[in-house]
């Protein structure tokens, strides 16, 4: 029967799909070649402030896989720090989010107090040429260093304490600023932050999330998350928004800048700009 044979077909289908995969190029070397090949791509995901204003965007890495198709940014990185690959990818991501910016800020989209975050992994911070390539790109890109930040995670902090906070620093300097990513999973090294020249706490969408689930425990632990970022006066902003609840919560207790699915996607550059910037040229014509 029809039935029959089209669930014969969908069996073949997979098998050679799997098949295709077993004989594809091992991942590592995939990644390789997509790097020399400039064959990744970034998608931009809007931060708004209290007023709903884009108040910049975060940069995320995107690896379409010939072969296997999108690979999850999880597994991405684990191939790409088993094979000393982190830096590279790291390269790449500034170097195409630094263009992106240029491209937008040329075109008079970019305004003066947007930032665009930037994610940096662990090897890259504690890279000897890291601050070097960052001085080198602003110039070449002839960019204000105030239109970027880089996202440093809390885990990366904890592990590495001596370099980062040096390295955090010197990209102070720098003018570039600096957010502590995923704040709040791992507390331990809370009160030393006052060592650290950063700018904002970005609380973890694990505890934006559980908020209104478990809210007594999540609750209490942005509350200090709030405490503190008073103390040390720094900003607090939060991923992982996705409902208009968590929204409520988290601006109640004194976050000011958001992000997440209920604000927006991550979206490819084009996008981005249709759906977050109005440029002056099309105001005069309309
Ligand atoms: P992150 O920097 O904390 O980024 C937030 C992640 O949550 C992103 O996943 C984003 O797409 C996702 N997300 C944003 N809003 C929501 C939401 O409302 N709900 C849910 N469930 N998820 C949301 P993605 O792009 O898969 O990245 C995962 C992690 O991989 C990032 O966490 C970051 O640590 C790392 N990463 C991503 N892109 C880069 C990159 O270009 N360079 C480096 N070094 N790391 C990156
Ligand atoms: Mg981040
Ligand atoms: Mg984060
Ligand atoms: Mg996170």
């Amino acid at each position: 029967t029809i039935n029959e044979t089209t669930s014969q077909l969908t069996a073949i289908a997979r098998i050679l799909h799997d098949l295709r995969i077993q004989m594809a190029i091992p991942l590592e070397e995939s990644l390789s070649n997509a790097l020399r090949d400039n064959a990744l791509d970034l998608v931009y995901q809007v931060k708004k402030n209290l007023e709903g204003e884009v108040a910049g965007a975060e940069a995320y890495v995107r690896w379409n896989e010939p072969v296997r198709g999108l690979v999850p940014n999880s597994v991405l990185f684990d191939i790409a720090e088993k094979h000393d690959m982190l830096v590279p990818l790291d390269r790449w991501v500034m170097k195409t989010t630094f263009a992106q910016v240029s491209a937008w800020h040329k075109q008079g989209k970019w305004q003066d107090d947007q930032v665009m975050s930037i994610n940096i992994s662990h090897k890259s911070l504690v890279d000897p040429g890291f601050l070097n390539h960052v001085e080198v790109l602003l110039e070449d890109h002839e960019l204000k260093p105030e239109y970027f930040a880089f996202e440093v995670t809390e885990n990366t902090i904890m592990n590495y304490p001596e370099e980062s906070r040096d390295k955090i620093r010197q990209i102070a300097r720098l003018g570039i600023r600096v957010y502590i990513d995923d704040f709040g999973t791992g507390y331990s090294s809370l009160m030393n932050l006052k060592n650290f020249k950063i700018n904002q706490l970005k609380i973890d969408k694990e505890i934006v999330q559980d908020v209104l689930e478990y809210s007594d425990q999540s609750e209490s632990i942005i509350r200090s998350i709030m405490n503190i970022a008073r103390e040390l006066k720094i900003q607090v902003s939060a991923e992982g928004i996705e409902t208009q609840e968590q929204m409520d919560l988290l601006s109640s207790v004194g976050c000011t800048l958001f992000q997440g699915y209920f604000l927006g996607r991550p979206e490819s550059a084009e996008q981005f700009q249709t759906l977050y910037f109005q440029t002056d040229s099309e105001d005069l014509d309309a």
